[in-house]
């Protein structure tokens, strides 16, 4: 009885290396428009795949909509150097700025867009960030299954519907 418990045990449990891991990672990535597995994402074998395939859906759906911006990886898996339960230490999270001339505000707007024609509106949080580099700076989207919405503004955080979150971004800023 216990030989065949182990003997199933070893049958169905997923074994895989972390290599292995990796090489599918790799795999994945090269069938992704848009997005390379060189880019920096951190730890690749930490990344989750269906957060970079949201990431995947909104560059597309945003493309769709005639805002072809490429996204620039800032990071996504990290082991420290985020708020405490970070979404990025379990890859979950990818912080990135819109190659593009736009103001953040009309960015904002139409990633909101984005997310809400993908029915993500609920399941993804998003954060802006007015003072990263390159103006006029970029975004943290993470795929942690509920919806919240923040701005970061000189070292606070305020949180709010996109609205409220449009507001505090600089006058002027805006399309
Ligand atoms: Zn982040």
């Amino acid at each position: 009885m216990t030989f065949l418990m182990v003997g199933l045990f070893l049958l169905f449990c997923p074994v895989g290396t972390e290599g292995e891991e990796l090489d599918m990672k790799a795999k994945q990535f090269a069938k992704l428009e848009h997005f390379s597995a060189g880019e920096n994402w951190g730890n690749l074998e930490k990344v989750q795949w269906q957060h970079v395939h949201h990431l995947y859906l909104i560059r597309k759906e945003l493309k769709r909509i005639s805002c072809d911006w490429p996204m620039v990886i800032h990071c996504c898996h990290a082991e420290s150097g985020h708020s405490s339960n970070s979404y990025h230490y379990q890859g979950l999270a990818t912080d990135f700025h819109f190659h593009t001339s736009v103001t953040l505000k009309f960015q904002l707007i139409w990633l909101e867009q984005a997310i809400s024609s993908l029915g993500l509106d609920d399941f993804l949080s998003v954060g802006v960030y007015p003072e990263w580099k390159p103006e006029p700076g970029g975004f943290h989207i993470d795929s942690r299954g509920t919806r919240l919405r923040w701005v970061k503004i000189k070292g606070e955080y305020k949180y709010g519907d996109t609205n409220k979150i449009l507001s505090y971004l600089k006058k002027g800023d805006g399309p």
